[in-house]
């Protein structure tokens, strides 16, 4: 009987570094959960993509600022696991889907604080804790933070300290969910080539050019130097790696 393969369960995986992460681990063997928010057809591609490696995907719509629809949510995770994989739980959970703002501290509003608020904070705690029932012992928790929380550039206050929640946020969940086995951790990339920011470091050169210039490693992140990290952590060997938070950023703000 061939054995289970692993299920990993990704937020925001129709584009950018959720959409890489999902195609890396597809390339390892596993199988991948994932969600989007509007955009559909590139949901779609995403699932055509891992397809085309010979593992199973499933994309799911899901606004991550509705905390309300988070058991709705694994209410519809639970019947697909046993529809699609003849499961009761998935193996990996990565909560990386969002956005972020650039204002300044007197720039930034209620709204704009509350939006991150919701976004970086409220949807990896709820989420995590209504699919904890689905996670398998044994299996891991990654969320994403940022270089962000290390390296201070202004326009980013609300954004970083949103960011060092989930930072503390994972000692937490690693120490509670430690009796489980279940490791968890929080990588945090450094300025990456991606939608996010309106596509800024990849599509304004100025601003990728001065990133570059402060990096060990001469240029600006792309998805794929994320992706591969990301498949590298939950690699079967690695389970050591619990409680941290793993900079993937080629030496940034140095
Ligand atoms: P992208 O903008 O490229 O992709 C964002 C993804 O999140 C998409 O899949 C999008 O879905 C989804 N998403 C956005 N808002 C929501 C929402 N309200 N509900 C559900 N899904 C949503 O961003 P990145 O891939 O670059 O960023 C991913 C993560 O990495 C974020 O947490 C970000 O803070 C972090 N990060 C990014 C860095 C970078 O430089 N790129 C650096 C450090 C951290 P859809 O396609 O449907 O819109």
């Amino acid at each position: 009987m061939s054995q289970q393969p692993k299920i990993a369960l990704i937020t925001g995986g129709s584009r950018g570094l959720g959409k890489n992460m999902a195609l890396k681990l597809a390339a390892k063997g596993r199988d991948v959960i994932f969600t989007y928010h509007s955009k559909q057809n590139a949901a779609q591609t995403t699932v055509e993509e891992i397809n085309a490696l010979g593992r199973k995907a499933v994309a799911l719509q899901l606004d991550i600022r509705q905390s309300n629809r988070f058991a709705e949510f694994a209410q519809t995770v639970r019947e697909i696991l046993q529809h699609q994989w003849n499961a009761t739980g998935f193996d990996y959970l990565i909560n990386n889907a969002g956005s972020g703002i650039v204002k300044t501290f007197e720039q930034t509003t209620e709204e704009d604080f509350n939006r991150m608020v919701d976004e970086h904070i409220k949807a990896p705690y709820f989420l995590t804790q209504a699919l904890l029932p689905l996670l398998k012992d044994e299996g891991r928790v990654l969320n994403i933070s940022s270089g962000l929380t290390r390296m201070v550039f202004p326009g980013y206050s609300a954004y970083a300290i949103m960011k060092t929640a989930v930072e503390a946020f994972t000692l937490y969940l690693a120490k509670e969910l430690g009796p489980r086995r279940i490791r968890v951790n929080t990588l945090a990339p450094g300025a990456i080539e991606t939608d996010f920011g309106g596509g800024a470091v990849r599509d304004n050169q100025d601003l990728n050019q001065r990133i570059a210039a402060i990096t060990a490693l001469g240029r600006v992140g792309v998805p794929d130097d994320i992706g591969g990290a990301v498949a590298a952590i939950f690699a079967d060997d690695a389970g050591w790696i619990n409680a941290q938070r793993i900079e993937v950023s080629g030496g940034q703000g140095l």
